[in-house]
């Protein structure tokens, strides 16, 4: 019985039922494209022996070899009730000598007599300096005598011959005969031989799949077939056939994700913005005038193209990147007041309180009077700059949304309190968005719709995480990239060192003698903890690092703000900052901080980035391997910020040699952020590192690794403007349509493609 199937058909159509019902729980595959569309991790090549090095302890392995030797012995089992044969076989691939272990072999060792060429598939383990598979699975595939084709084996391979037999049959060929055995990754109890079965039988009941791509498109991209892809993916008989059949299968998704972004650019292109072009005789202008800095080569570059951005009546979306005190927030500054000029006015949203109190009290600063906005003696020009938090009392919230309803603030600063439905603008120029990576796209997306007469307000959203290029574009396609290289006013980088406080104790005390060496010079010093108490509470954002018990525990903040006061540090003043502070004894402890009332700051991570205190020169980061790269090259942008030289010191007890000393010391060696970024990167999932950003499209990609395709992505790029560019509606590409609805769901590309 062979029904036919499509890879719309349901597994359990197809497959056993027991065994679709299994990959459906352990999977969450439904049909037979699902399954169909999860490669192989690896191809197992017939006669392809091990090498001893690429074999991993715990990995489950097949290995295809002759049973060289059989020795066996009774032995009493443990409750003593009965006697069992232990059997040892040592099984040659051609190479490398297994020890096998049955230790109920006595059934076994008949059917692996000397001399059987046989397959066996377990985890292995060593035992001294042999390796050990101990009870594999195991199918004879030449029995030195009796009759050829009698099935002898245990467990899926058996199931798994079972099939192979009843295949060859009906004139097929042997499974086990293939040059390319599919190795995919097991999960919850369904194994690799489960799936190669159940793939098997789904490419034989399958009829040739309909092709989404024009052929012109395909042959300008150099791409096999669809059916073939799947077929070949999974059965190849060549290895450039399953590479070939891969990057089909991952350019499909990149086009996807690439129809996606382009109708997201065009459909916020459709609606005009609010024009706003540069006036010489407004607050803009009185701004330039009165900067008590030259602007660096790159602000006035990124500056120039974010006017010419804000002056056309098309909504910008531009995604700003720079290190952390790259002057991001002074071109942001000068980009907001453009449109203040135009009557118009600018939201600058931060991802925290602390943050967002830090951005309004600095561009309050920097504005001096002209943003004293309608209090006497104020310029003309002069605008206002509201804050709006989450903590704000009810009178005092009610006093910004007035000010903000009327007009007669120009600049908002504030948190997600502002995207709530409850604020009302009077004329929504633009949005600025920091630290671009915390927010979703619905979140941004959501003010986007608060312009005034449905126009679109232009988009700035700014990242000190860096992004490699083709990340970015990936990502935030629908984003245009500026980037701030130089660090402005001949800031000199950070210097790192890794203090590796178990095999060098002294040096710790050094840390805390440089601290009170800083401080007695008037400047200030942070110490960041990964973790809140000794209770155990991480502060979230931290790395979680498995003790395998021969590390101490993390240093706490409270724990250790206590015995630095009393010990180390004695006598210099010390606060103490963590997340389960109200917020207003952690803005207290910031701004006590920045003016010079404290020394030292003993914090966790919710010291943001971006803050801004000129006179901390010196950061150290207790357990710094707990930190992921970015987040520490993060953390060290706080010091060094008022042109006194910063240093950067990450405590580990972390062995030396080991993967995280390897990651502190790339974070000490480089300060180039985008170098950190391609390395933490590699080392997290790309969930984690893109936050919530894209995460409902990102997890809907099986195959496709927006840090390892780049390229394709990049070709995938350029078609998927071809095809919107004469079918935006993607009426005549309706299965690329049910491509791009699958990864953001109905509703979204229900708007995005009604044109
Ligand atoms: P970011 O937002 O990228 O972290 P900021 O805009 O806060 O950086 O700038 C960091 C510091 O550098 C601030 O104190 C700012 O006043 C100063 N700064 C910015 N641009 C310049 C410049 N061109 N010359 C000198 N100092 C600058
Ligand atoms: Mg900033």
């Amino acid at each position: 019985m062979t029904s036919l199937a499509t890879t719309d058909t349901p597994l359990g159509e197809v497959l056993d039922t027991e065994l679709a019902a299994r990959i459906e729980k352990a999977f969450d595959h439904r049909t037979i494209g699902d399954l169909l569309h999860t490669l192989p991790r690896r191809y197992r090549e017939h006669g392809q022996r091990f090498d001893k090095k690429s074999l991993v302890v715990g990995e489950r392995v097949t290995v295809i070899g002759t049973v060289q030797s059989s020795r066996s012995r009774m032995y009493q089992t443990k409750n003593g009730k009965g006697r069992r044969e232990m059997v040892t076989l040592t099984v040659d691939d051609g190479g490398t000598v297994f020890t096998v272990v049955f230790f109920a072999g006595s059934r076994i060792k008949h059917m692996l007599p000397v001399g059987t060429l046989a397959m066996f598939d377990g985890t292995l383990s060593t035992f001294g300096s042999k390796l050990d598979l101990k009870h594999p699975e195991f199918l004879v595939l030449r029995a030195v005598s009796g009759p050829t084709g009698a099935l002898r084996g245990s467990g899926d391979l058996a199931q798994l011959a079972k099939l192979s037999a009843k295949v060859e049959a009906e004139g097929g060929e042997s499974l086990f005969d293939r040059t390319y055995l599919p190795v995919y990754a097991a999960k919850d109890g369904v194994t690799s031989w489960d799936l190669f079965g159940a793939v098997y039988t789904a490419l034989r009941a399958l009829v040739p799949v309909v092709d989404p791509l024009d052929p012109a498109v395909r042959a300008a991209a150099g791409l096999m077939g669809l059916d073939e892809a799947l077929r070949k993916a999974h059965l190849p008989v060549a290895a450039g056939e399953y590479k070939a059949a891969g990057y089909r299968l991952r350019f499909d998704e990149a086009l996807a994700l690439q129809l996606l972004l382009g109708a997201r650019r065009r459909f916020l292109a459709r609606d005009p913005a609010p024009p706003s072009p540069v006036r010489s005789d407004g607050i803009r202008a009185a701004m330039l005038q009165r900067m008590p800095f030259e602007l660096t080569d790159g602000q006035k570059s990124v500056l120039s193209d974010i006017s010419t951005d804000l002056a056309r009546d098309e909504p910008m979306n531009r995604l700003l990147q720079g290190e952390v005190g790259s002057g991001k927030t002074v071109v942001a500054l000068l980009a907001m007041l453009q449109v203040v000029d135009a009557e118009r006015q600018c939201v600058l949203l931060a991802p925290t309180e602390v943050l967002a109190v830090q951005h309004h009290r600095s561009l309050r600063g920097m504005l001096g009077d002209l943003g004293e906005g309608g209090q006497l003696g104020a310029p003309d020009c002069a605008t206002r700059v509201v804050l709006l938090t989450g903590s704000m009392s009810t009178a005092e919230r009610r006093d910004a949304l007035l000010q903000i309803v009327t007009g007669e603030a120009g600049i908002i600063v504030g948190t997600h309190a502002l995207i709530q439905d409850s604020v009302d603008f009077f004329d929504l120029g633009m949005v600025v968005v920091d630290e671009q990576h915390r927010f979703g796209v619905r979140q941004r997306d959501r003010l986007r719709t608060k312009g005034r007469d449905r126009m679109v307000p232009h988009l700035l959203a700014m990242t000190a995480t860096p992004i490699p290029r083709t990340i970015a574009m990936t990502v935030f396609g629908d984003l245009e990239v500026s980037e701030l290289g130089e660090l402005p006013g001949g800031r000199r980088p950070i210097a790192t060192s890794v203090v590796p406080a178990r095999e060098r104790p002294e040096w710790l005390t050094r840390v805390w003698k440089r601290i009170r060496e800083e401080a007695d010079e008037g400047h200030r010093s942070y110490v960041v903890c990964s973790r809140i108490d000794a209770a155990g509470e991480d502060e979230p954002g931290g790395k979680r690092v498995d003790n395998d018990g021969s590390r101490p525990d993390p240093v706490a903040a409270v724990e250790l703000y206590k015995f630095l006061t009393e010990g180390p540090l004695e006598g210099l003043r010390i606060g103490l900052m963590h997340g389960r502070l109200p917020p207003e004894e952690k803005d207290a402890a910031m701004a006590d901080f920045a003016s010079g009332r404290l020394d030292v700051l003993v914090s966790t991570t919710v010291i943001e980035v971006g803050v801004d205190v000129p006179e901390a020169t010196v950061m150290a980061v207790m357990d710094a391997d707990r930190f992921g790269v970015s987040q520490l090259h993060q953390l060290r942008g706080r010091v060094g910020r008022g042109g006194l030289p910063g240093l950067c010191l990450l405590v580990t007890t972390a062995h030396s040699g080991g993967k995280a000393m390897e990651r502190l010391s790339a974070v000490a060696g480089t300060t180039d952020g985008f170098v950190l970024a391609q390395l933490d990167l590699q080392q997290r999932r790309e969930g984690d590192v893109l936050g919530d950003a894209q995460s409902g499209a990102l997890s809907a990609l099986r195959l496709l690794s927006i840090v390892e395709d780049g390229e394709v992505i990049e070709i995938a790029r350029r078609h998927a403007e071809e095809i919107l560019e004469s079918d935006p509606g993607l009426d005549a590409h309706p299965a690329l349509a049910e491509r791009v609805r699958r990864l953001v769901g109905s509703e979204e590309s229900e708007y995005l493609f009604k044109y």
